[in-house]
């Protein structure tokens, strides 16, 4: 909830994986109105059953107050005033249900229910940084994370418009799967950095790449995805190497490594001195390839291959095996959360922990 006064609107598609077919809206904390293709209907209050039903005719049917009505393309949910509640279910498929804030606009697409939720930005995100940071973080962090979560969802507002509303609530766009629950902690941190983004010293929006853990040294985004982005460097990063996930070790068969290599990249394998350097591949600093850019065999895909937490890992062989000895988790562009939650646990501000990540941004 925001007491934060009213600003931008954002239409966020929900449960977009579920491929729902039927639903229903209860548990109402507070008044909505309900129209259907225009018709006002009524008012929804604690008690009421909402339930909507797909049609393969591309239409919906809903079922409110004992009155069904049929034939519907258009359903709305309005809320009658900021910070109220309502419960949304997935009957067929199942899907448990979420407390969402906002307004709602119910269509039928070729298969299934679309759903969007049309709401305040800053109310948005009190919900993705608690399901992107979980509730146990500091003020301080939670700021980071709503300066970029916010920032994120200005330069991707037209990512679905295919689709008819902005962003989805998956990891694809930022992951938003119901309002904010638990610590309050959130809403201050949201509304104390209200309307605050990154960017460019001429203005633009800047790229808010983060990942998990970054090992100790952060990635640029060529070593990564290949593609020059402004203002991402790689630099050591020494707040995040005795957290959680500063380390990790996978054993992967000896087969299983070569024949990936042979098969995809035509390894030399019958070359003695390029076995060895197979056997025996360390990285002190990060690099884009394994042993040398020589052989063309990107990190990036060991990674993805043999499902390796991060492409900063350190594999040996030894007997049957290659051992692999890494740093970090995820792809290591920009913020690393771990240390960025350290920083602000050791007492460093929201602006000080941005400056460090991304020293070419400001916050505006
Ligand atoms: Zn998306
Ligand atoms: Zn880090």
């Amino acid at each position: 909830m925001t007491a934060c006064g009213f600003s931008q609107q954002m239409r966020i598609g929900i449960l977009t994986d579920y491929q729902l077919k039927k639903i229903k809206f209860n548990n109402a904390i507070g008044n909505y109105h309900v129209i259907a293709d225009s018709n006002y209907l009524g008012l929804a209050s604690s008690n009421d059953i909402i339930e909507i039903n797909f049609l393969s005719s591309g239409k919906l049917v809903m079922n409110f107050k004992g009155n069904k009505y049929t034939s519907l393309k258009k359903i709305s949910i309005l809320s009658l005033f900021e910070e109220q509640c309502i419960q949304l279910t997935g009957i067929n498929p199942t899907a448990n249900g979420r407390l969402y804030e906002g307004d709602f606009e119910l269509m039928a697409t070729k298969s299934a229910i679309r759903i969007i939720n049309s709401i305040d930005i800053e109310t948005y995100l009190e919900g993705v940084v608690e399901c992107e940071a979980g509730d146990a973080q500091k003020l301080e962090y939670y700021k980071v994370q709503s300066i970029i979560s916010r920032t994120y969802a200005q330069i991707n507002k037209n990512k679905h418009s295919a689709d008819g509303y902005q962003l989805c609530d998956k990891v694809h766009c930022q992951v938003y799967h119901h309002k904010r629950l638990n610590t309050s902690v959130i809403d201050s941190a949201v509304c104390s950095t209200k309307n605050k983004v990154l960017s460019f010293e001429n203005g633009t929006l800047a790229p808010t790449f983060f990942s998990a853990n970054c090992g100790g040294q952060t990635c640029t985004p060529s070593q990564v995805w290949n593609e020059y982005i402004e203002g991402l460097h790689s630099f050591q990063d020494t707040f995040c190497i005795y957290t959680k996930q500063a380390t990790w070790h996978k054993s992967i068969p000896i087969s299983d490594w070569v024949s990936f290599v042979v098969s995809t990249y035509r390894f030399p394998i019958d070359d003695s001195l390029s076995l060895q350097l197979l056997y025996n591949f360390e990285q002190e600093d990060r690099q884009a390839f394994y042993i040398h850019p020589g052989y063309g065999i990107p990190l990036r895909d060991l990674r993805e291959k043999f499902k390796l937490k991060s492409t900063y890992f350190n594999a040996k062989k030894e007997g049957e095996f290659m051992v692999i000895n890494g740093r970090g988790f995820g792809h290591g562009v920009g913020l690393c959360q771990e240390g960025a939650m350290k920083m602000a646990r050791i007492g460093y501000s929201y602006d000080q922990i941005i400056g460090y990540y991304f020293p070419d941004y400001i916050v505006k």
